[in-house]
C-alpha cells in the first residue's frame, strides 16, 4: 500500500536543513524528507566552515545523526540543484521543497587591488582548512611576516585565531594536513584585525574574543584610546569592552606573536605589483545616521606592510534558477520562509534571513518555517500527489546518470575519515578531493 506522507526534499544539509528535516519528521500528518546536496558529505558549515579548533561546537553533529535515523529520511549527496534538476523538477517530484543550502558566497570590498594574489575573502581560507573538496588547490601562500583580517565578526576571529595556532594547538583537530603544515611554517609575527567601527560596534561574541587572549603563542595589542567613550549600555557591549580593557591592559609577554586590534579603520586599496605588498588604510570617525553609528573617512590615512589580506566581511547569498531572489538582500524571497509568489516552496537558514546568528538560531527559524509549512497543509494548499513517490526520485536521478551518495556511502565516509583519525589521536582526517570522497562513499556501500 503507497504511503500517503507528505514528501518534502529539503535542499541543503547544513544545520538549517536538518533543523528543517527533523521538525517534518516530527510533525503530523506524517513526512518523508529526502536531503538533497551539492556536495557528498552532510552537515554544511557543521563540517566546513565551523573552526577546528571549536570541536564543542561541531559536536552538534550528533543532533543531525539523530535525525538521519528517523523513519522516513533519506540524503542524496552529490546532487545539485539548477545542474542536475530544475526547481520545477523538484515540484514535480515532491509535495513541497525547502531551500536550506545556505549563503553560498561572500561580500566584496570593491576597492582597487582587492583580486591581486594574496588577498583571499576568509570564506576561501575557511574552507580551505576545512577541507572542502572546492577549495583544495587554492595557493595559499602563509610566507608573509604581517596578516591583515578586515572585519570585526566571528569569522575575522576565526581566520586571525586559526593563523597564530601552533602545530601543537592544531595538532589535535580536523585541520586539514597541508593546512597545518602551511601555518606552522608560516613565519607570521603580526596578525592586525582591522575594524571600521569602534569596538562596541563589533559584531564578534564574547567568548570567541576571550579565546584571542589564550592563545599559547600570540599576544594581544588593544590601542587603549580606542576603548574610550563607547555607549556599553548594552550587557553584549559591556562584555566585550571588559574583555578588550583586559587586553588593553596586558603587557606584551614575548610570544612570537602579537593579534593586534586596529579599530575605527577602513581599507581604500590593496597595493602590489604582481601580489599583495601593502593595504591603504583610512581612519574613520562614527556618525549618527538614521538611528545607526556609520564609519565616516577622515583624511588621515596609513598603510600596513603586508602579503596577505582576508576580508571577512560577511557571507552572501546565491539563488537558483526559476525561484524569486531578493539582490538586495541576498535571500530567497520570501515571507517569514514562505518563497514569494511560488507554489510549495520554502525557505529556512542563511538563505531565508541572511547570514546572522550561531548554529541554534537555525533551529527556530527552521521549525518556524516547517510551520508555514503546516499552516498550508491544514488549508489544503499544499497535499500529498500520489505520483510523488520515493521510487520516481531514485528513477528520475538515474535516467539522468546522478551518481548520488546515499545516507550509507556518506556514513561509510565519516567511518573512513573517523578510523584514520583515531591513530592520531585527532576526531577525523577528512578526504580532501572529490574522487576520494565519491569513491569511499561508493566502497563502503558496495559492501553494506
Ligand atoms: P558578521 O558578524 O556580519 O561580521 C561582518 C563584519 O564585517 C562586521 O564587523 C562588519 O562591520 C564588517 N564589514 C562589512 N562590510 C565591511 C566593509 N565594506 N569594510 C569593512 N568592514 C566591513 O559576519 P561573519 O563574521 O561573516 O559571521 C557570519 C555569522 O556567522 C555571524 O552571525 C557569526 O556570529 C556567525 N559565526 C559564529 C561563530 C561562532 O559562534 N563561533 C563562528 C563564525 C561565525 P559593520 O558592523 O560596520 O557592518
Amino acid at each position: 500500500m503507497p504511503s500517503s506522507a507528505l514528501r518534502v526534499a529539503v535542499v541543503g544539509s547544513g544545520p538549517a536543513g536538518f533543523y528543517a528535516a527533523g521538525a517534518l519528521l516530527d510533525a503530523e500528518p506524517g513526512f518523508e524528507v529526502d536531503m538533497l546536496e551539492r556536495l557528498p558529505t552532510p552537515w554544511g558549515l557543521v563540517r566546513l566552515g565551523v573552526a577546528p579548533d571549536h570541536p564543542k561546537l561541531k559536536s552538534v553533529s550528533r543532533a543531525f545523526e539523530r535525525i538521519a535515523e528517523k523513519p522516513g529520511f533519506r540524503f542524496f549527496g552529490n546532487v545539485e540543484v539548477g545542474r542536475d534538476l530544475s526547481h520545477r523538477e523538484l515540484l514535480s517530484l515532491y509535495d513541497a521543497v525547502i531551500y536550506a543550502f545556505g549563503a553560498q558566497t561572500d561580500k566584496r570590498l570593491g576597492i582597487p587591488g582587492e583580486d591581486l594574489p594574496g588577498s583571499w575573502s576568509a570564506t576561501e581560507f575557511v574552507a580551505w582548512y576545512n577541507g572542502h573538496p572546492d577549495y583544495q588547490e587554492l595557493p595559499f601562500d602563509l610566507n608573509v611576516e604581517r596578516a591583515v583580517v578586515i572585519g570585526n565578526g566571528n569569522v575575522a576571529l576565526d581566520v586571525a585565531r586559526m593563523l597564530a595556532l601552533t602545530p601543537e594547538e592544531l595538532a589535535p583537530t580536523d585541520t586539514t594536513d597541508p593546512a597545518i603544515d602551511a601555518i606552522g611554517a608560516s613565519p607570521v609575527r603580526e596578525i592586525v584585525i582591522v575594524g571600521r567601527r569602534g569596538p562596541a560596534q563589533a559584531s564578534w561574541t564574547t567568548q570567541e574574543l576571550k579565546e584571542m587572549g589564550e592563545l599559547a603563542a600570540a599576544d594581544v595589542s588593544v590601542d587603549p584610546r580606542d576603548l574610550e567613550g563607547a555607549d556599553e549600555s548594552d550587557t553584549h557591549v559591556r562584555r566585550n569592552m571588559d574583555v578588550l580593557r583586559e587586553f588593553a591592559a596586558r603587557e606584551p609577554s614575548g610570544k612570537p606573536l602579537v593579534v593586534r586590534f586596529l579599530f575605527f579603520h577602513s581599507p581604500v586599496a590593496i597595493h602590489g605589483e604582481a601580489k599583495v605588498e601593502s593595504v591603504e588604510l583610512v581612519r574613520n570617525e562614527l556618525e549618527e545616521r538614521d538611528g545607526r553609528l556609520v564609519a565616516v573617512p577622515t583624511d588621515e590615512h596609513e598603510t600596513l606592510e603586508s602579503g596577505l589580506v582576508f576580508r571577512s566581511v560577511g557571507y552572501r547569498g546565491v539563488g537558483v534558477p526559476d525561484v524569486p531572489f531578493d539582490e538586495g538582500r541576498g535571500t530567497i524571497a520570501n515571507d517569514g520562509g514562505r518563497v514569494t509568489g511560488a507554489e510549495r516552496t520554502y525557505c529556512a537558514g542563511w538563505i531565508k534571513r541572511g547570514p546572522t546568528g550561531i548554529i541554534g538560531t537555525n533551529k527556530k527559524d527552521a521549525t518556524d518555517t516547517v510551520g508555514r509549512l503546516l499552516e498550508d497543509v491544514e488549508a489544503g494548499r499544499v497535499a500529498h500527489k500520489p505520483e510523488a513517490t520515493p521510487e520516481a526520485v531514485e528513477s528520475f536521478l538515474a535516467e539522468r546518470g546522478v551518481g548520488a551518495v546515499v545516507y550509507s556511502g556518506w556514513t561509510s565516509i565519516d567511518e573512513l575519515e573517523r578510523a584514520a583519525g583515531e591513530k592520531l589521536g585527532r576526531p577525523r582526517v577528512k578526504l580532501r578531493s572529490w574522487d576520494e570522497l565519491l569513491e569511499a562513499a561508493e566502497r563502503v556501500a558496495e559492501t553494506a
